[in-house]
């Protein structure tokens, strides 16, 4: 709820809806913004720098998956890669079937795109979650039909941190012959994805949820896929994606990834003790609390509690006036709904439901923000509990 009002002094915790961009992110991008703009379909100097520094971004984020560079398209986010991995792939192999699997839980870039694809005459079966937020393997297979061309699962779920067995899901996809793909925008840069492990065909990912710059991404796409071009005009991205490429933005996430990709598993370690710390605070220290999401198989920084009895937006709003930045679920549907439609699939009772809170965590958070974190929630639900 303030991912714009980033300052000193207040205990961000709200990095599933957007990171910091990191120092040296920006200023790898510097000289792109001013000195070095030329556009890189120029044939001189200028544009000959821009399409090596966008050469280079391509490698590092090939080789943080296991992938090859001609298999990374940049775009302007995740929802640009979503929208194209589901609606080129219904294109693209449209002809073969109309048939779609996803999960209740997605983010609205798939979930709505998932929509409009019905509207054009696709059929979608959605997924049921159980309380963890795990989509079922046995319910995959009964869905599966003869003109199943896509199944899309998100890789990690960015209101309850649930990880998806997505090794299994694309080992599954593969032996059917059914394309696979994943929202990875709040896994990717977080936890290690190999591409040469999972069977994955398309994954999404956004450079702003890692703590590179808004407004760019990318969409991984195994060599073999075919896919259509989601943005007619030049040439830019192997005719797939025209537009001058955002320089600037690409090579703030090169860096991003750059950064994230060293030291990772060590990151991980630290975030996932403050995590546990973080949970297992709030669960000795007050009542009327449960833990949404899957208990271990969670991404490492998501925390997402509900408390009974109490009202999930008034309390963000007190825990912010305490320099507490948290959210009730994803930046999307705030305002929109009293219970997110995640928790809703989870089957959080009633009593707890709109008292959700999701506090997600970065490699800089410590361990004083956690201890302030909890006092504040301690005192704001005492004070709302009270009221009553
Ligand atoms: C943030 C997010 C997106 C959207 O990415 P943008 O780059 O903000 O468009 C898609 N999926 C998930 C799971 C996300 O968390």
């Amino acid at each position: 709820m303030c991912d714009q009002e980033y300052k000193a002094g207040v205990v961000y915790l709200d990095n599933a809806a957007t990171t910091r961009m990191a120092e040296e992110a920006e200023a790898a991008m510097q000289p792109y913004l001013v000195e070095k703009f030329g556009n890189a379909s120029t044939a001189y100097g200028y544009g000959e720098e821009a399409q090596a520094a966008i050469a280079h971004a391509r490698e590092v984020i090939a080789a943080s998956l296991d992938a090859r560079p001609s298999e990374i398209y940049f775009t302007s986010g995740g929802s640009e890669a979503d929208n194209w991995a589901v609606k080129g792939v219904a294109e693209a192999y449209g002809k073969y079937g109309r048939h779609i699997i996803t999960s209740r839980i997605e983010h609205h870039a798939v979930l709505n795109s998932c929509h409009y694809l019905e509207e054009q005459g696709y059929e979608v079966t959605y997924l049921d979650v159980d309380q963890n937020g795990m989509i079922s393997l046995e319910q995959l297979e009964h869905a599966v039909r003869e003109d199943t061309i896509l199944i899309s699962v998100m890789f990690g779920n960015n209101e309850v941190g649930t990880i998806e067995p997505v090794m299994q899901i694309g080992r599954f996809a593969r032996d059917h012959q059914i394309l696979f793909h994943t929202d990875a925008v709040q896994a990717y840069a977080q936890i290690p994805i190999s591409m040469q492990q999972y069977h994955i065909d398309l994954l999404s990912a956004s450079a702003h949820k890692f703590h590179g710059p808004k407004g760019v991404g990318f969409l991984y796409v195994r060599d073999r896929v075919t896919m259509p071009s989601f943005i007619h005009g030049g040439s830019q991205e192997r005719g797939k994606r025209a537009g001058t490429e955002n320089v600037p933005g690409i090579v703030g996430m090169g860096k991003a990834v750059e950064l994230a990709f060293c030291n990772m598993r060590r990151r991980i370690r630290r975030e996932m003790m403050l995590r546990n710390y973080l949970i297992e605070k709030i669960m000795h220290e007050i009542k009327g609390v449960r833990l949404n999401g899957h208990p271990t198989n969670r991404l490492p920084g998501n925390v997402n509690v509900s408390f009974s009895g109490v009202d999930g937006a008034s309390l963000l709003i007190l825990l912010y006036e305490d320099g507490i930045c948290a959210s009730g679920g994803s930046a999307c549907n705030t305002g929109e709904e009293r219970v997110s439609y995640v928790i809703g699939a989870l089957g959080v009772p009633d009593e707890y439901a709109p008292g959700t809170v999701r506090m997600t965590l970065s490699g800089e958070t410590t361990r004083e923000e956690i201890d302030r974190a909890v006092e504040a929630l301690k005192q704001n639900l005492r004070k709302l509990r009270d009221e009553k």
